[in-house]
């Protein structure tokens, strides 16, 4: 039996972060009829933000909060927890899209961040955080002088980056394919996602904010001027709300023009024993991405748990199901597995506990936009296209000043008065997605063809090598 075979023999499904004692009791499902003057769809990290944010803001303000399933249950129970300063999928990507906006993008960040760690002391959340900083490696030599220049680019707007050679990369990390890295040790590190989730609940609810789980929005009209959500088992009133559901809305026809539902997943180890934390000399416990071209991404949790993420595929099945708990077989594990194994080889004796998936919602943009419906009553906000566990609370912040219309200097910046582009529609969406991510896949060891069809999805907008 290989390697991969081998450890993933005794797996479990289900995300390593849901997993947990400490998981709190489900709010009940919303019955009967009710109103609210702030009606927040999805409990997710977008939702719980915008929840404390909007009772933060106006203790008085009437806040309801419903979310399908319970609270987690989509992206934000599922991510690696690398948590980041850059609000735009990072500063290479913010130089892309918003170039004359970079500096002003990246101190909204930090501010961001700021906030973010606020919020937890001021809950007394423990979320597991571990500020350890990012660490992005090079995998081979062809990245290394892009890791230079981003190492350059981070200290040019005040983060604090050290770029590590072949060499010194060694004492922060070992493994025979990395070859540089650019350690960005401002602000970011780590988080328990789940536990992060489950304490802005908590805090959510401290503050008077109404929430109800199990309660799926159905559809929403307006009615004398007020919108009106019907839910399954009642409606309620509101003047306003804000639409959480990221991924989940891919499948609106609206916000499926220019949001694509990908998938994406991790596997998780048993707790590493000292000896074999001394095989991978992880001292710092960096939030890790490297450079290949189907990414992988890494971190150590706080009981020496490594888990290892990557492997994007396209849910198509004609409805746009992005329901994260579907997939639960071996086989799309495999790979990721074996990408472990060519990373970490000096691991080949751990055992996978955990396996699972969730969805992701990517644009061109690849970075947080806004929807608006409803004559602007109803807003939403995602798109973080995998980069959202702290984008998430600036997502809310601002998504709730569009509802609010206030005078707020962001809602003038580009970032939010304009729309990433559009993406065909099925089938052309379906077929593009697969051919892309097979290139993807088998760019770095086949080239070819591949690396032509990347760069033309590239020319529609998506920055994919
Ligand atoms: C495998 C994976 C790894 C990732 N790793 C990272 C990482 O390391 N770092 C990082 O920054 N980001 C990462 N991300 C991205 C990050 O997890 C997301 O950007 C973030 O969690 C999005 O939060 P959200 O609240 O907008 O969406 P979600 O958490 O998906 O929340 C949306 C919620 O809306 C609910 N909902 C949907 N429809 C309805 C309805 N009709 N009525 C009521 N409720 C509804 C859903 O049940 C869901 O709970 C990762 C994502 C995945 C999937």
């Amino acid at each position: 039996m290989n390697f991969a075979s081998k450890a993933l023999r005794d797996v479990t499904f289900f995300p390593l972060w849901l997993d947990h004692p400490d998981a709190p009791n489900v709010e009940p499902q919303l019955i009967g009829h009710a109103s609210a003057d702030l009606l927040i769809v999805g409990g997710g990290f977008t939702g719980l933000w915008a929840a404390i944010l909007a009772k933060e803001a106006q203790p008085e303000r009437d806040v309801m909060l419903i979310e399908a399933g319970k609270v987690a249950y989509g992206a934000s129970g599922r991510p690696g927890g690398v948590v980041s300063t850059s609000i735009m999928h990072g500063l290479r990507n913010a130089e892309r899209l918003f170039p004359e906006d970079i500096a002003e993008l990246e101190r909204l960040g930090q501010e961001n961040l700021r906030g973010f760690r606020d919020t937890l002391s001021r809950h007394k959340i423990d979320a597991e955080e571990c500020w350890g900083g990012e660490l992005t490696v090079a995998v081979g030599d062809r990245h290394v002088d892009d890791l230079l220049a981003e190492c350059d680019l981070h200290n040019k707007y005040g983060h604090k980056a050290e770029f590590l050679d072949a060499e010194a990369l060694k004492s922060q990390i070992i493994s025979p394919i990395f070859s540089a890295g650019c350690w960005n040790r401002d602000l970011s590190g780590t988080v328990h996602p789940a536990r992060l989730a489950w304490g802005l609940k908590h805090a959510a609810r401290a503050l008077g904010v109404r929430l109800h789980e199990m309660t799926p929005m159905q559809s929403v009209e307006r009615d004398k001027g007020i919108l009106k959500v019907m839910t399954h088992d009642g409606s309620i009133k509101a003047r306003k709300i804000l639409l959480a559901t990221n991924a989940f809305a891919a499948g609106d026809r609206r916000i499926k023009s220019r949001v694509v539902g990908i998938r994406d997943r991790i596997i998780a180890t048993q707790p590493l024993t000292d000896e074999q934390l001394d095989r991978i000399g992880w001292r710092n416990r960096q939030g890790i991405y490297d450079t290949r071209t189907q990414l992988n991404y890494m971190r150590l949790t706080r009981d020496n748990r490594m888990t290892f993420g990557g492997r994007l595929t396209y849910y198509y099945d004609g409805t746009n199901n992005t329901d994260p708990a579907g997939e639960r077989v071996v086989q799309p594990y495999l790979r990721l597995a074996e990408a472990f194994h060519r990373t970490f080889p000096q691991l080949d004796d751990v055992q996978f506990t955990h396996a699972w998936s969730g969805p992701i919602a990517l644009t061109t943009r690849m970075a947080v936009h806004f929807q608006s419906y409803q004559d602007g009553d109803m807003i939403w906000a995602g798109g973080y296209s995998g980069f959202g566990v702290s984008t998430s609370r600036f997502g809310a912040r601002v998504g709730l000043a569009k509802l609010d219309q206030e005078d707020l200097p962001e809602l003038k910046m580009s970032f939010a008065t304009s729309m990433p582009s559009r993406i065909p529609p099925e089938p052309l969406r379906w077929l593009g997605a697969k051919i892309t991510l097979h290139a993807l896949d088998t760019a770095d060891e086949k080239g070819g063809w591949r690396h032509t069809w990347l760069r033309l999805v590239e020319a529609m907008g998506f920055p994919l090598t």
